[in-house]
């Protein structure tokens, strides 16, 4: 059987599979553009089970594309905050604007006009214009990767641009449509429910099962086969939450960069001594009067990890310098990445410092 018609008989029996096994999710009640739209970007790097409330708490603050064009940015990183990888939040607000502009408030339908929106790559472009504008244009993230790899038996890396847009227009060129929003979604519910990337996948339970070439002899053990990834960057970092009369010390950071635009505690390269934390804290002003607690953390990043040793320290004096912010006012309204939110969780009693979100990538 050609690698074609193998790929024939998975569009044929995916939509009776998705129809009986599809989960309920808040963002498939409708095909609005921008429900689509904002749950796409949500759900890259992120689990689904995480999505769930961001995806409510956003939609309740800014039901549509005017509201999201004029959000404070503040409270659009506030929306976010524990996502991780915050430029997708900048790139909504940015795409909103300029279908304000250039299109009238309404969202575009042609793959080159949405493809052309900020934040939005090829796979986003399919999925919205297939999903929500039944056109055959498919949407290959990794999920749908791994399917093609396994059902394929696909022996080249599946990394190499080369052969991903080999297997994307393999797809392309049998997209049924109508038909296309539904296909869509089932390859995507197929590799994130069926076809797992961690551990054994449900072969018995896959419509996919009778004519997939990786299924005989556990041939899915090794594909898709993938690019080896580069170890991360480990980097120390000394951070510092200061207490004041009920206030805290924050920074705001640059607006590039890792975590560009958010908040942070103040913190510093290196792994600082508690007798150095407390004379660098006078230095500053600070007046330190008592180092409450020492905790160490890691977080990891995309590329970096950060091993971070936090020093929290009640000081006598609000020392210029840092914006002084109450507790309260922390929590509601400055967006502080979970690289640094888990130290303010391991403030509050029966919490032990572990981060409660779903956030390891903060790019
Ligand atoms: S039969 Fe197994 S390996 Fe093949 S697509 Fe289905 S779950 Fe994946």
């Amino acid at each position: 059987m050609e690698a074609q018609e193998r790929l024939e008989n998975l569009i044929r029996v995916l939509p009776d599979w998705f129809a009986a096994n599809k989960r309920d999710l808040p963002w498939r009640a409708d095909r609005e553009p921008y429900h689509v739209w904002l749950s796409e970007i949500m759900l890259q790097q992120t689990r689904v089970e995480a999505v769930k409330g961001y995806y409510s708490r956003f939609l309740a603050a800014l039901p549509d594309i005017p509201a999201l064009a004029a959000a404070d940015p503040e409270l659009l990183h506030k929306l976010w905050e524990g996502l991780g990888y915050y430029s997708r939040v900048r790139n909504l607000q940015k795409a909103a604007q300029l279908i304000l502009e250039r299109h009238g408030g309404v969202f575009p339908r042609s793959w080159e006009q949405v493809r052309a929106l900020p934040g939005i790559g090829d796979y986003s472009a399919g999925a919205i214009c297939s999903i929500c504008f039944e056109q055959p244009t498919p949407a290959v993230d990794g999920n749908v990767l791994r399917v093609l790899s396994r059902v394929l038996a696909e022996e080249r890396c599946v990394d190499e641009p080369r052969v991903k847009r080999e297997l994307t227009a393999l797809l392309a060129a049998c997209y049924p449509s109508p038909g296309a929003g539904t296909l869509t979604q089932a390859l995507m519910e197929l590799g994130a429910t069926v076809c797992l990337p961690n551990g054994a996948p449900n072969c018995g339970l896959c419509p996919a099962g009778e004519f997939c070439l990786s299924r005989e002899g556990e041939l899915w053990r090794r594909r898709p086969v993938r690019a080896k990834k580069k170890p991360r960057r480990v980097e120390q970092r000394t951070v510092f939450v200061l207490r004041c009369d009920g206030a805290l010390a924050l920074r705001k950071r640059k607006s590039s960069g890792l975590l560009a635009g958010l908040w942070e505690f103040p913190n510093l390269p290196g792994h600082l001594e508690a007798q150095a934390a407390l004379d660098l804290a006078a230095e500053r002003g600070l007046r330190p009067r008592a180092l409450e607690r020492e905790l160490e953390r890691t977080h990891v990043f995309t590329h970096i990890q950060w091993d971070m040793r936090c020093f929290y320290l009640r000081c006598g004096a609000q020392a210029p310098g840092f914006t002084w912010v109450r507790e309260e006012e922390l929590d509601s309204r400055c967006a502080l990445p979970t690289a640094f939110r888990m130290f303010r969780e391991a403030m509050e009693p029966g919490r032990d410092g572990r981060p409660p979100s779903p956030e390891n990538n903060s790019l």
